[in-house]
Formats: structure tokens, C-alpha cells, sequence
């Protein structure tokens, strides 16, 4: 039986581009920030954060916390508050696992107090990028910290080894951003995949900031080879789960790639009404205001920006 469980609670969040959440920032709220985060076990050590907007991981170690990924600016308070409720200790490091402002958001705020912010090369350009256009005093929150280099064909892996524990970061190439990071902890057999994994909403190829459909194939179908059975899997939106989702995942995306490719001269509209989605819809629903089946064609086919854009 496919765990549908817990979709409709961690669904709450929306992906939003950096100059989206830009937009956000005007108008903090506190008040909701105290209250939305909901905190979930997933292993010794290792736990999920929810609130609005990306899933957080909080990895702590003998004497220090880990965050992957930080929501927005106006929840941190909140998401403080979430840290707290499991452990004192300070966070070390903030891994961003790509540039989006539903992941990046708090940046701005936690770089006062974590020891660096870690990402991508491509993250920290992207988000420099996006910062010029802002006014000076809404600027910061950058990683100071990055690997891999700017051509993201190019694989990379950085090992934190932090007071006991072990975190792998690798890019695997270009999927959902060209500066996607994979965060794993050996020792408790959980992987953080950022947006390369979507569960409960149609994926999100973002092909206007690198990412290309064949590089998520190619990225999933590789963790699919090696992850071990038992692991588990924080997704950047939707329940976290294990390697039995990921390998349906991977089997998902082989078979829209299929029907792409197979279906050279149909436009996404056509191709998404003829694809079986039969196999498919349970685990992954279309968002009529953000990827639907006709986008994620588009994406496959490298024919469109794989989300709904508003004239
Ligand atoms: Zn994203």
C-alpha cells in the first residue's frame, strides 16, 4: 500500500523563485511564524521540519546542530522555536539545498548565528544574482561556503565531520537547478534530497535556473543504485518516506521521459493528455497554479520553464 499518509499535513508549502519570496519578505509575520512548524522524528538525530515552504532537516550531533534548509525569513522565529523543542545546541552549519527562497529564505536571519551557510556554487550565484536587484539593506544570508564548480555536469562532494557525525553533500549534475546538493548522514541512514524529490505534487524542473529533466532522471536513477533499503528520505516537499518511493519515483519519471521522447512532434499539452497517468496520479497531483501535467511536459521536452507562468 503507497503511504498517503501524512501528504495533506506537510503539503502546506509552495515553491517559490527567490525573487518570489522577495516579495514575502515586506510583510513578517511572527505571529503565524510561532506556529506552524511541526517537528518529526525520521532517526536518531536526525529529524524533519515542516512548516511553509521546503522541508527542513535537523541533524544534531554530540555538540552541535546541522539545519538543511530554512524556509522563509519571516518564520525563523518559528522554526527556532522548532530547533529548540529537540536540542540546545547551536547550529554549526546551515546547508542550503539549492538557491529557492523556499528553502533559502532564512538565510538572511541565521547567518548571524551559524558558524557558515554551505551550498552550491551555483546557489550563491544565483542568489547574488537575484540580491543586486534588491535595495542593499534587504541583501545577505549568501553561503560563504561552496562547492562544486559552475558548470553543474560536474559532480562534487563535500564530508562534514562533526563531533561524531558524518554528512556527505554531493551534486550529482543539473535536475531541479543546476546547483542541487544531496545531503546525507550515514550513521542514520537518511538522505535530505532537496527538491530533486517531489512526492504528493507533480516535480518542479526549474529549466529557466539550469535544471534539465534528463539530469533528474539521471541524479534519481543513480541514489536508486546505491541508497540502501532501509534508508530514509526527506523530500524537498511531501511526507518523508523510503527507498520504495524513490525507486516508484525514478520508475515515474522514466516513464513521462518515455512518453516524451517516444511522442517527438506532440505538443506538452498532447502529450500530457495522452499519457497514462493511471500508475501515477496517487503519488503525484498536478497544482493548477504551479506544475501541472501539461508543464511537466513541457520540461520533459524541453520545450518550457516546467511551471505555470501567469502573463
Ligand atoms: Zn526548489
Amino acid at each position: 500500500m503507497r503511504p498517503s499518509c501524512l501528504l495533506p499535513a506537510l503539503l502546506i508549502g509552495t515553491v517559490l523563485p527567490l525573487q518570489a519570496h522577495a516579495r514575502h519578505r515586506v510583510a513578517p509575520d511572527p505571529v503565524t511564524a510561532q506556529k506552524v512548524h511541526k517537528v518529526q522524528k525520521v532517526a536518531d538525530n536526525v529529524f524533519c521540519i515542516t512548516g511553509q515552504g521546503g522541508n527542513i532537516g535537523l541533524i544534531v550531533t554530540e555538540r552541535h546542530a546541522v539545519l538543511i534548509d530554512d524556509q522563509f525569513e519571516r518564520l525563523v522565529p518559528g522554526l527556532l522555536e522548532a530547533v529548540k523543542s529537540v536540542t540546545d545546541k547551536p547550529i554549526k552549519y546551515l546547508i542550503n539545498t539549492h538557491f529557492h527562497g523556499d528553502h533559502t529564505g532564512g538565510n538572511v536571519v541565521l547567518e548571524k548565528q551559524v558558524l557558515a551557510i554551505v551550498a552550491h556554487t551555483n546557489v550563491r550565484k544565483r542568489m547574488l544574482t537575484a540580491q543586486a536587484k534588491l535595495e542593499p539593506a534587504k541583501r545577505g544570508g549568501l553561503p560563504e561556503l561552496a562547492l562544486g564548480e559552475e558548470d553543474p555536469l560536474i559532480k562534487a562532494r563535500l564530508d562534514i565531520h562533526l563531533s561524531g557525525t558524518d554528512i556527505h553533500l554531493v551534486h550529482y549534475g543539473p535536475g531541479h537547478t543546476d546547483g542541487d546538493i544531496l545531503v546525507g548522514v550515514p550513521s542514520a541512514l537518511v538522505i535530505h534530497m532537496g527538491d530533486t524529490f517531489f512526492l504528493g505534487m507533480l516535480p518542479f524542473i526549474d529549466t529557466e535556473a539550469g535544471g534539465t529533466f534528463e539530469g533528474l532522471v539521471a541524479q534519481i536513477s543513480l541514489v536508486a543504485t546505491w541508497l540502501p533499503d532501509t534508508a530514509k528520505i526527506i523530500p524537498g516537499h511531501g511526507p518523508v518516506c523510503g527507498k520504495k518511493e524513490l525507486v516508484h519515483y525514478r520508475d515515474f519519471l522514466i516513464a513521462v521521459q518515455g512518453h516524451a521522447k517516444a511522442n517527438p512532434t506532440k505538443s506538452p499539452k498532447e502529450l500530457a493528455e495522452s499519457f497514462d497517468k493511471a500508475p501515477w496520479e496517487t503519488d503525484w497531483k498536478p497544482n493548477p497554479q504551479f506544475v501541472t501535467w501539461a508543464t511537466l511536459f513541457e520540461a520533459a521536452a524541453g520545450k518550457g520553464p516546467g511551471r505555470v507562468v501567469k502573463p
